[in-house]
């Protein structure tokens, strides 16, 4: 298996031989034996890393948008790993959407169409209403390996929860050691803004990124940071796109909160102006939620990269081809929202973040892969090269340049948010449970050959919370416990009315 290369976790990096069994890795050190009829990959002069995990991904999803056409999102579990394994990315963990509501049934069904799956992958689960069927749902659900519910703030009428229901959502997920997530934009600024906006003409895709400003994500952002505190439950912040959200992140983390903040590739590493291209099957591919913003916000995400606010690279890989995008030909906000990136994403997070010497091959591997094998409670089974972790390695040749485009992608995408782009640093082997899956420009991959990864809850985010609650409880609720109300001793001279 891989000799010779530089081995790179989040804590250190050795020159070291990696001998890989059973899809596990049983040895790493200098000098060692191969195995009999093992295969040997030379990693000389390149660095062996853990293989990515993108957290946040959206293959076969039904999404409506306004509209009651359903539209499905353009990879399916087969060719949206295959183009992750292409990429260096071993496991990934998708947003399963219940079904009018319903968890469970939403459960059943992402089950299903995850069966063709190549590779490794987990589920979060999302909440986009309240009652007792979804209090009992997100139960049963921990027991069957999802860790994680993810609420909308915005998208008003379809996926969105008001604030009540996200408290609501907020306890229960802390009651189960589960880990909320969230989309932060103000629900009902937006619908104001995209009304606001499509009458002033702008119907076209540049209208999208118009009547959503920075400020509706800063407002939710703070919003769902101070409700997390008041639950006092750790709290995932999805898809951070603006400087004002990484510095409400920076904040809740300075007041003890905790927050984990993430970014997403194309919130740093795509054009924005794009979206104002006057071809719309250019313009429409760049329309996500929230949108790619200016050069000053990308900037500020990298720096949040930099400095630990924010602590994990994602992609939101939620493909929509052209002609899917053309729903919103006349209406920018009946285009599917979401643009590729699940291939992209350790390519440009490496030429945005390591090339220039923003950040070390170590916080790349912290970033891409071991940050998030911890958050999700799956450390150090995955985002580690150690014996005993399971065998997701990729070689990454820092010196080889290639160039994005959809001709040569590995997604059913006939669009590339990146298309053009020259890359410094290529992923030249994938090994995934132990076999090479990845090289040469070639994949072998096998229908059927990926399993479905249960996540635990009460992960280390969840560590000692209790003790932080004591404090929590008495600051928010000096008059006692809530459900054991303190009785004031009102003396023999009280009437039931004061009471
Ligand atoms: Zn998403």
């Amino acid at each position: 298996m891989p000799q010779g290369g530089t081995v790179v976790n989040a804590e250190n990096q050795f020159v070291a031989d990696v001998i890989v069994k059973d899809g596990l890795v049983e040895s790493v050190g200098k000098n060692l034996k191969a195995p009999k009829q093992s295969i040997v990959v030379d990693a000389t002069g390149k660095y062996v890393m853990p293989g990515g995990i993108d957290p946040h991904t959206h293959l076969d999803a039904e999404m409506g948008w306004g509209s009651k056409a359903e539209i499905i999102s353009t990879d399916d579990f087969y060719s949206g790993q295959a183009a992750a394994l292409a990429g260096g990315t071993t496991m990934h963990i998708d947003f399963a959407l219940p079904i009018k509501g319903d968890l469970a049934a939403g459960f059943e069904r992402y089950k299903k169409v995850a069966k063709k799956s190549v590779m490794d992958y987990g589920f979060h689960m999302a909440v986009t209403t309240w009652n007792d069927k979804v209090a009992s749902d997100m139960g049963k659900l921990t027991k069957e390996g999802i860790n994680s519910f993810k609420f909308f703030l915005a998208y008003s009428g379809s996926l969105a929860v008001d604030d009540a229901q996200l408290i609501h959502g907020f306890r229960r997920s802390k009651e189960l050691g589960a880990l909320p997530i969230v989309h932060c934009e103000n629900a009902a600024a937006l619908l104001d803004a995209q009304q606001r906006t499509f009458d002033s003409g702008f119907t076209g895709p540049e209208g999208h990124y118009i009547s959503r400003p920075a400020v509706f994500e800063d407002e939710g952002t703070a919003r769902a940071l101070r409700l997390a505190q008041y639950v006092n439950v750790p709290v995932y912040i999805v898809h951070v796109m603006s400087g004002g959200a990484v510095a409400e992140i920076a904040a809740a983390k300075t007041r003890g909160q905790r927050v984990v903040g993430e970014a997403v590739a194309s919130g740093f590493g795509a054009d924005e102006a794009k979206i104002w291209d006057p071809d719309f099957k250019v313009a429409a591919q760049y329309v996500m939620s929230p949108p790619i913003r200016n050069k000053e916000h990308q900037r500020q995400i990298k720096a949040g990269l930099a400095g630990g606010v924010l602590s994990i690279v994602a992609t939101d890989h939620a493909p929509f081809n052209s002609t899917a995008k053309r729903a919103g030909l006349h209406d920018f906000r009946k285009i599917p929202n979401g643009v590729n990136g699940i291939e992209e994403r350790l390519h440009v997070a490496w030429d945005e973040l390591v090339n220039p010497g923003l950040i070390t091959p170590s916080d790349f591997v912290r970033l891409m892969s071991t940050a998030v094998a911890q958050t999700y409670n799956v450390y150090p089974r995955k985002g580690l090269i150690a014996p005993g972790s399971d065998a997701d390695i990729i070689v990454f040749d820092p010196e080889v340049s290639h160039t994005i485009s959809a001709s040569t992608h590995h997604s059913r995408m006939d669009t590339n948010i990146y298309e053009g782009r020259e890359v410094k640093g290529q992923v030249v082997v994938t090994i995934s449970q132990g076999k090479v899956v990845w090289e040469n420009g070639k994949l072998n991959i096998q229908e059927g050959a990926g399993r479905f990864v249960k996540l635990p809850v009460r992960g280390p985010l969840f560590e000692g919370l209790d003790a932080l609650d004591a404090a929590s409880v008495a600051s928010n609720f000096p008059y006692g416990t809530p459900g054991q109300p303190v009785v004031r001793d009102l003396g023999t001279t009280a009437s039931k009315d004061e009471l």
